[in-house]
């Protein structure tokens, strides 16, 4: 299966075993397509342990699965990242300053409330524990593209009726 993150690579050569635990994310692009894979297959846990530990409030879990409970990713579009691999972060000592944190630039497309939105955001990546963790982002914008109804073609380009697709 190609993975959900829209890398064109199958699963198993991309996110999956990141997700799974069974690889890790060697540069801070891996780590957010890794997530916004995890947002796709709503697993929380990953989601939860790959925040920085700034951003880990009581409540994360309960936010993170409520969030993902709402809604349907469809697609990922990486338009930037400041690639570079967790020995070389350390040895930089870039996390010193938050801006000096390696980025990512992307957009996400997604369906909330039956509103297909789009979202671009820069997130800024740190490593911790010699892990890459999200550690905070920039939305640059939030644009609604279209209402839904339940015989909407959707938006996920599957080619079904929205009710017998993507709608929760
Ligand atoms: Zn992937
Ligand atoms: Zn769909």
């Amino acid at each position: 299966m190609l993975c959900l993150c829209g890398s064109k690579q199958n699963e198993n050569a991309c996110c999956k075993p990141i997700v799974e635990g069974s690889r890790v994310a060697n540069v801070p692009e891996q780590l957010m397509r890794s997530r916004f894979y995890s947002y796709a297959v709503k697993n929380v846990d990953y989601l939860c342990n790959t925040y920085a530990s700034a951003q880990k409030v009581a409540n994360l879990k309960a936010e993170v699965s409520a969030w993902c409970q709402q809604t349907q990713w469809l697609k990922l579009v990486i338009h930037n990242a400041k690639n570079i691999s967790r020995e070389e972060f350390m040895q930089r000592s870039l996390n010193a300053q938050p801006s000096t944190l390696p980025t990512v630039t992307f957009t996400a497309f997604f369906i909330v409330d039956d509103m297909y939105c789009q979202m671009s955001e820069k997130s800024r990546f740190t490593v911790e524990d010699n892990q890459w963790r999200y550690e905070s982002g920039d939305i640059i914008e939030q644009v609604e593209i279209e209402k839904l109804t339940r015989n909407s073609q959707c938006p996920c380009e599957s080619g079904k009726k929205y009710k017998r697709c993507c709608m929760i």
